[in-house]
């Protein structure tokens, strides 16, 4: 059997970590908050929004939580984000996706400050990813990464292979696997051939959003496999973008789903606010 990476105890020693450091700041009279804005009542984001107000509460964190009605304006809503940008107690700000129809969310992101965009969905972040620089990273891809270095997986070298092409995860962790030293190959709907593509990957991270579509067939023996994805079956069981039955059994190391990726999103999410704590 294969390694299966363990993202709850990964994301809890992280947390722990974490912990320790906003006690530290407190006795040097450092506090960090973070401030989340919900708009609509849409049931996944309010359980996104209670989980990260938990991990605050935990770790330490401040959190001021925002709810506003459905039909709140973009208008309202880049006040509301203007108001936080010169709050100079809030550390990081938190507009949390998908929001109602009527409202631009790259607009919104566009408009957090980005010393405080602890999501890392700015262009300024996103740029700064891209050519180096400090920055916040999208806090799903840098989650993976620390599953990969804890994990004591080398990437330096590494040929990876990231399915999916998203803002949000597959374009960040592609960046990120190449600040690595890895030697990455990004594919999507349009790659033809894609079971010859991944079969080239030593480290194998797929985000593409279709449930248990990697088979074994994909999957080179002995890689080391990432399941982004998160989906409910036919009997209303988690499971992700990759097969793990049929999958485990020919790679070395696998993350499971649910306890691989899902918990190190907060815990990176709560590493950002930390950060963003200590520069401003
Ligand atoms: P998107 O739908 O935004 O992107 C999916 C990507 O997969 C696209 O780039 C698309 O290609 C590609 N794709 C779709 N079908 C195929 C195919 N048949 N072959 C190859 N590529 C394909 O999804 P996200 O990146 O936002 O999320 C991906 C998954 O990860 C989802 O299940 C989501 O729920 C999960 N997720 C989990 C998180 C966590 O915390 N664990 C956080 C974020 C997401 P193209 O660009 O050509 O359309």
């Amino acid at each position: 059997m294969p390694h299966i990476i363990d993202g709850k105890a990964v994301s809890a020693m992280i947390k722990k970590e974490l912990k320790g450091k906003v006690k530290e700041l407190k006795e040097q009279g450092i506090s960090i908050c973070l401030a989340v804005i919900q708009v609509g009542n849409d049931p996944a984001s309010s359980v996104y929004v209670g989980n990260k107000k938990k991990a605050c509460a935990y770790i330490g964190i401040d959190s001021l939580a925002y709810e506003l009605p459905e039909e709140t304006t973009q208008e309202e809503l880049l006040s509301l984000v203007g108001e936080l940008n010169r709050k100079e107690e809030v550390n990081g700000i938190l507009v949390q996706l998908p929001l109602p129809g009527h409202i631009d969310e790259n607009a919104v992101i566009r408009a957090i400050d980005p010393k405080k965009d602890v999501d890392g969905f700015h262009p300024q972040s996103v740029g700064a990813l891209c050519i180096g620089q400090p920055g916040f990273v999208s806090c799903t891809p840098a989650g993976i990464i620390q599953l990969l270095k804890r994990s004591g997986i080398e990437i330096a070298g590494k040929e990876c292979v990231v399915v999916g092409r998203s803002n949000i995860v597959g374009k960040p962790m592609a960046l990120l696997l190449l600040r690595e030293n890895g030697t990455v190959t990004v594919a999507h709907s349009r790659t033809k051939e894609l079971e010859e593509v991944t079969k080239r990957a030593d480290i194998l991270i797929v985000a593409v959003g279709k449930p248990k579509m990697i088979t074994r067939e994909f999957v080179k023996e002995g890689a080391v496999v990432i399941d982004v994805g998160i989906h409910r079956n036919e009997d209303n069981k988690l499971c992700g973008d990759v097969d793990f039955d049929s999958v485990a059994p020919v790679c070395s190391a696998i993350t499971p789903v649910p306890g691989g990726v899902g918990p190190m999103t907060i815990a990176m999410l709560m590493h950002n606010c930390v950060e963003a704590g200590i520069l401003q």
